[in-house]
């Protein structure tokens, strides 16, 4: 392959609503070096106060303006040591042993916080419908069970990372955790499925107001979840 199209990566836009923007930067003959994909913050699907008392505005906005910006940032600037062509960020993900730790840690924080905004809302909360909690009562026997379960990944997960409820290959159910910015669309991870539910137990996600109770954070969570785009997640 020429180098200049090798270097022309187009990582355009595919996930829908995963705050990817393509930036169709001098994709000519001209300038073919030059082109590249940007990410960029996606915006709250609801204001920054409206998940409390759940979850604390200041908390909010310093989490999705701060941290999940600076994830961004980072990821962006990563990227232009990539050569490789990829369409979307799970193709990147997919591919991450690949990469360098600071795509790494950035294109999972991007991923995982786009993905973790979504599944929260407002009153949300209450419990599985359809085709979602028919396979919740299959794999775990009830949902009481999935959600003890997937509280102990929570709780369990030494130092920062993530909970997951996750599809397999197989199409089945499984309950997980990753440090870090890890998560299960990762080659590396330990187990890999498409993700359902996504928790952060980043101290960043909970210490300005529930302070060392991790387990008071998770407890409250269930109460602004969404599970219409947990369906989503399933269905996909
Ligand atoms: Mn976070």
């Amino acid at each position: 392959m020429h180098n200049n199209s090798r270097r022309n990566f187009i990582k355009q836009s595919a996930i829908a609503g995963a705050g990817l923007v393509f930036a169709a930067r001098g994709i000519s003959n001209a300038s073919l070096a030059d082109s590249s994909t940007t990410f960029s913050l996606p915006a709250l699907p609801y204001k920054y106060e409206e998940l409390e008392p759940h979850i604390d505005a200041l908390t909010m906005q310093i989490h999705h303006s701060k941290h999940h910006q600076a994830y961004v940032d980072n990821l962006n600037k990563a990227l232009k040591d990539v050569t490789t062509t990829y369409k979307t960020i799970e193709e990147i993900l997919k591919n991450i042993s690949k990469h360098t730790a600071a795509v790494r840690n950035n294109g999972g924080g991007h991923y995982n916080h786009t993905l973790f905004w979504k599944l929260m809302k407002p009153n949300g909360g209450g419990t599985p419908t359809g085709s979602l909690s028919d396979a919740i009562n299959t794999t775990f026997g009830d949902f009481e069970k999935m959600k003890q379960l997937f509280n102990d990944a929570a709780k369990s997960r030494f130092g920062s990372g993530w909970a997951w409820l996750i599809k397999n290959a197989e199409g089945k159910l499984e309950i997980t955790s990753t440090p870090n910015q890890d998560n299960p669309l990762m080659d590396v991870a330990e187990k890999n499925g498409k993700p359902i539910l996504a928790l952060d137990v980043w101290e960043h996600a909970y210490y300005l107001k529930y302070q060392h109770k991790r387990a008071d954070y998770v407890a409250a969570w269930w109460n602004v979840l969404n599970w219409d785009e947990a369906a989503k997640n399933f269905a996909a």
